[in-house]
């Protein structure tokens, strides 16, 4: 997926202008927050659950290359394959290069977010295979040609009307006269049509939530059942992942589980958990005769043993979005690449660099909300505060910006003149807005006030107040 994260801000603008956006994004606001924060409280132990799934992420971490290793003996004892990718041209090439001794002409393809990183979906059909995307969401913005704005619920933007109107544009075998009109009518024409893609394919692609080390074993979870009709019913399955969904155990995988689903979508467990471990066997009733896992590192393996590696414990539940005032404004498509929200402003700079995805740290109230609720406990504004700090030290701030702060820095390290100055500061403030109490205009503030009064200074300072209480006045 081609990343338009440098242009946040114009994205933002855009979508703060967008009604259809602003709609859906306030049925979202009433959802998932709520679902979680009652599945929270069902659960008494929850929070030792966060602090267990942290551990287990940590001491993976910690011995990555021990457990990708036994991952691969396990998967190969098995009779799979696995392919290691350490760029996204690497990981198209293994993907495609499986496709291509399978004879494969459709592929059908379960919901995966490093698909969308690696721009997998583009390299296939230029080559002449049909890729249809089974999880609904992912289906109908293929046939909007649009990116996902959100890691779980990808078509979270998009009402019903639309993906109605989406249906009978496409689908050239749809009834004009069948109803649309209920999320039931447009479920059932999507499985009509799907249902014979899944027949036909010759390759099933999925993700994975976990990788299990000790078993070779890979786990999806889905709520429409997809995943299973993807993985068991073409010759080939191919998962394609990161490196960092590895836990040593299925025990561990376990606890994840028991994590992921409640911070997600508030529920006690996704519809469908699926183990795949390796091919079918002589007498498994069902089942792909050729496994392959694709290991794609694309710049994870650079973040270990370093002050972001923690973002590697993310197991992608979406809850840090969910739960974030400014991806609740502005959606994820204003972001400009896969993962949007706070998960995306300290994982998109380390796989495309500050230079292209520096805005997105920016993009924080800082409010903690993402943290308070992230079932890993990653410290996920401390470390957008890291990449701030990283663009200061490589003069990537715009220049306002750093003089501004300069600024700012020298009256700070001079606290009787910062008194003075801002005591002046507010007082000038205050007589500027008169009795009105407001500022149409603020100098050095424009981006301020193009949408807002600004309102003045109360006239004393916070220094004044407290001398004031400390004399007993
Ligand atoms: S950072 Fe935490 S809350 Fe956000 S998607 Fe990852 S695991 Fe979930």
């Amino acid at each position: 997926m081609k990343s338009t994260a440098h242009a946040f801000r114009e994205n933002s603008r855009r979508a703060l202008a967008d009604p259809g956006l602003a709609r859906a994004l306030t049925r979202f606001r009433a959802g998932f927050p709520l679902k979680r924060a009652q599945a929270v409280a069902d659960l008494p132990e929850f929070e030792a659950l966060r602090d267990e799934g942290k551990r287990i992420k940590d001491h993976t971490l910690a011995h990555l290359d021990l457990y990708l290793e036994r991952f691969e003996a396990a998967v190969r004892a098995r009779g799979g394959h696995v392919h290691w990718a350490r760029t996204p041209e690497e990981a198209r090439a293994a993907v495609l290069g499986i496709c291509r001794a399978a004879g494969a002409r459709l592929v059908a393809k379960g919901k995966s977010m490093v698909s969308e990183e690696i721009g997998l979906n583009a390299t296939l059909e230029a080559e002449g295979l049909e890729v249809v995307e089974t999880d609904l969401g992912e289906y109908i913005l293929q046939i909007r040609k649009e990116a996902p704005s959100h890691i779980i619920a990808p078509a979270l933007h998009l009402s019903k009307e639309q993906v109605a109107e989406d249906f009978r544009r496409t689908h050239a075998q749809l009834p004009p006269d069948r109803p649309l009109d209920a999320p039931a009518d447009i479920l059932a024409e999507a499985r009509t049509l799907l249902r014979g893609k899944f027949l036909a394919a010759d390759v099933g692609i999925t993700g994975a939530n976990f990788l299990v080390a000790e078993t070779g074993s890979t786990v999806i979870v889905t709520n429409e059942g997809n995943g299973d009709l993807t993985q068991t019913l073409p010759r080939v399955h191919i998962v394609l992942t990161g490196i960092e969904k590895m836990v040593p155990t299925l025990e561990d995988a376990t606890t994840l589980l028991r994590l992921l689903a409640r911070s997600a979508t508030g529920q006690e467990f996704s519809t469908y958990t699926t183990v795949s471990t390796g091919p079918r066997r002589a007498d498994d009733p069902d089942g792909p005769a050729d496994f392959h896992v694709v290991l794609v590192d694309n710049g994870r393996s650079a973040l270990l043993g370093t002050e972001m590696q923690e973002v590697l414990r993310c197991i992608r539940c979406g809850a840090c979005m969910n739960h974030c005032p400014v991806y609740a404004a502005v959606g994820g498509h204003a972001y400009g690449w896969v993962y949007p929200g706070p998960i995306g402003a300290v994982l998109d700079p380390a796989l495309l660099g500050l230079e292209e995805a520096g805005h997105l740290p920016n993009a924080s109230t800082f409010c903690g909300r993402c943290e308070s609720v992230c079932p890993v406990r990653i410290p996920l504004p401390r470390l957008m505060r890291l990449w701030r700090e990283k663009e200061w030290e490589r003069k990537l701030t715009p220049a306002p910006a750093r003089h501004g702060l300069g600024l700012w820095a020298f009256f700070a390290r001079r606290p009787r003149l910062y008194a003075a100055a801002a005591g002046l500061g507010v007082r000038l403030l205050a007589l500027l807005a008169g009795r009105r109490g407001r500022l149409r205009r603020l100098p050095l503030g424009g981006n301020w006030t193009a949408a807002r009064d600004f309102p003045a200074p109360a006239g004393r300072t916070f220094q004044d107040l407290y001398a004031e209480r400390r004399r007993g006045g």
